[in-house]
């Protein structure tokens, strides 16, 4: 089962603390990695939506 979900999804890679926002990258979901890619992307610097508190 290998999906290559990743081809896509930008620069953060899983186990590592997200560039954008500092939250652990398993902390984000689906939506949340995208969002913060294009964060990065985007330089930009507004608030994430991981699942998460800070
Ligand atoms: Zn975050
Ligand atoms: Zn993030």
């Amino acid at each position: 089962m290998t999906a290559a979900l990743d081809a896509d999804a930008g620069v953060v890679a899983e186990g590592e603390a997200c560039v954008a926002c500092g939250h652990p990258t398993a902390a984000h979901d689906t939506i949340s990695l995208r969002y913060c890619a294009g964060t990065q992307l985007n330089a930009l610097t507004r608030s994430c939506i991981c699942p998460q508190p800070k």
